[in-house]
Formats: C-alpha cells, sequence, structure tokens
C-alpha cells in the first residue's frame, strides 16, 4: 500500500529557476494491479516515481509505504525500503551493457545471503520466465532493446519485490516490442500479483491498466479505470 499525502516538489527552490514539479498530490494505491501514471512530457510523472521510489527528494508532504512513512529525504529508511518492497524498469534500461546477461541479473542478489547455486536457480528460473534463458551467456549490448529491457525487467523481478516501478518502459522500443513488454508486464503481474505503477505519455499503453492517473502541471487531473 502505498499513501501520498499533500506531496510537493520544488527544483531549485528560492532560486530565479524555481520550478514546481509536484504540487499537493494526494494518492493512494491499492495492493495490486497495473497503475498507469499518464501525462504529457514536463508534467511530473518522473518526480513522482522518483519520489515514491526514494531516488530523489521532496520537498513537502509524505509517502507512506506499507507502513513506513517518509517525510523527507532520509538516505536509511528509504534504502531499507528500497530493498525490501521495490524493483525498477527504465527507459534506458539502465543494465551493464559490457557484461552478461546472467551476470546484469545476478546482480541484484548480490546482499542475498544465497549459495551460488540458489542464486544461479533463481536467475535461471526468472530469465525462463521472462523468455530469454538462451541469451543469459550473451553481452547485454549484442541483445535488441526489446531483449535489453526484458533483462532489466528480469533484473527487478529477481528479488520479488511488492512493488514494481516503471518508468516509460517501452520509450525506447518499437510498436512490436512495445506490445510485447507490455504483454509481459501484464502477465507478471498476473503471476506474482505486485503493484505496477507504469508512468507513461502514451494514452494507448493505458488500457492495460486498472487505473489511470492522469497529470498535468504537477497535479492530478483525472483518476479513473483504464478503458
Ligand atoms: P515528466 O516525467 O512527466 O516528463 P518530470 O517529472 O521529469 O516530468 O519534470 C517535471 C517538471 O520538473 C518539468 O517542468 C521539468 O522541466 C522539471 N524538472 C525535472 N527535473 C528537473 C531538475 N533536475 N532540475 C530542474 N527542473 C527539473
Ligand atoms: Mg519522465
Amino acid at each position: 500500500m502505498i499513501r501520498i499525502n499533500n506531496l510537493d516538489k520544488y527544483y531549485n527552490k528560492g532560486k530565479k529557476s524555481e520550478q514546481c514539479a509536484l504540487n499537493d498530490v494526494n494518492l493512494e494505491f491499492g495492493n495490486t494491479g497495473l497503475v498507469c501514471i499518464l501525462g504529457e512530457s514536463g508534467s511530473g510523472k518522473t518526480t513522482l516515481l522518483n519520489a515514491i521510489g526514494g531516488l530523489d527528494d521532496f520537498s513537502g508532504g509524505s509517502i507512506e509505504i506499507n507502513g513506513t512513512k517518509l517525510t523527507g529525504y532520509s538516505p536509511k529508511l528509504t534504502d531499507a525500503i528500497r530493498n525490501e518492497h521495490f524493483g525498477y524498469i527504465f527507459q534506458n534500461y539502465y543494465i551493464l551493457k559490457d557484461y552478461t546477461v546472467g551476470y546484469n541479473v545476478k546482480l541484484a542478489l548480490n546482499r542475498y545471503d544465497l549459495t551460488e547455486e540458489e542464486k544461479n536457480d533463481r536467475v535461471d528460473y526468472i530469465l525462463d520466465m521472462l523468455g530469454i534463458l538462451k541469451y543469459k551467456k550473451k553481452v547485454v549490448s549484442k541483445l535488441s532493446g526489446g531483449q535489453q529491457q526484458r533483462v532489466s525487467i528480469a533484473r527487478a523481478l529477481l528479488k520479488a519485490p511488492n512493488i514494481i516501478l516503471a518508468d516509460e518502459p517501452t520509450g525506447n522500443l518499437d510498436r512490436r516490442n512495445t506490445d510485447e513488454i507490455m504483454k509481459l508486464l501484464r502477465k507478471m503481474q498476473s503471476e506474482f500479483g505486485q503493484t505496477i505503477v507504469m508512468v507513461t505519455h502514451d494514452m494507448r499503453l493505458t488500457e492495460e491498466g486498472e487505473r489511470v492517473v492522469t497529470f498535468e502541471d504537477g497535479s492530478i487531473i483525472g483518476d479513473t479505470k483504464g478503458s
């Protein structure tokens, strides 16, 4: 459960270039489903996702994640929440391009007290689910964009987080790969039952969502079920 109360975010506060990116945002997500955050470029979507995911500070208000309330930037607390609850998927994949698929995905288990065999089993299981087990020993840079995004999804899912934060996960993909990745996210969601919060500027993609929250200029202007 994520509960956001009166969230504000200013960039360059107090300076001439001050920019209000989130303006008194109130929002609550339940425990399952695909929630789409829709809005044009610059509407505050990434700012919101980064605040929820503890990747950036916010200026006012609070964010409660499964019972832990954040009222500001607290690295210790956010680190713990990040490790325990979140998986991240980004537009640019953020994977190590010169390393193999298997290496990249296994990294997510680094801090876990598991044997090498247990780690390998988990990695194989998730790669298989995402249809990329055959690329395990391939260097990431040799894969297509759609395959690379599957690698980052595998990495995000590996620790079985209960919340996946996805920022324009198909932003760099063509239509066919976009549709495939969306289907995959949908399938993973029904399989594992996580909450997926997905940011997009593409209305078409929100059709997959249980809920669509629309942003404009840092404020919510709509909150509806997907069609
Ligand atoms: P979106 O993801 O919807 O495109 P963002 O959350 O990235 O929107 O940006 C919201 C607003 O905040 C925009 O006006 C953007 O220019 C501004 N902004 C984003 N990041 C920064 C930053 N690091 N410094 C200053 N302004 C920023
Ligand atoms: Mg963005």
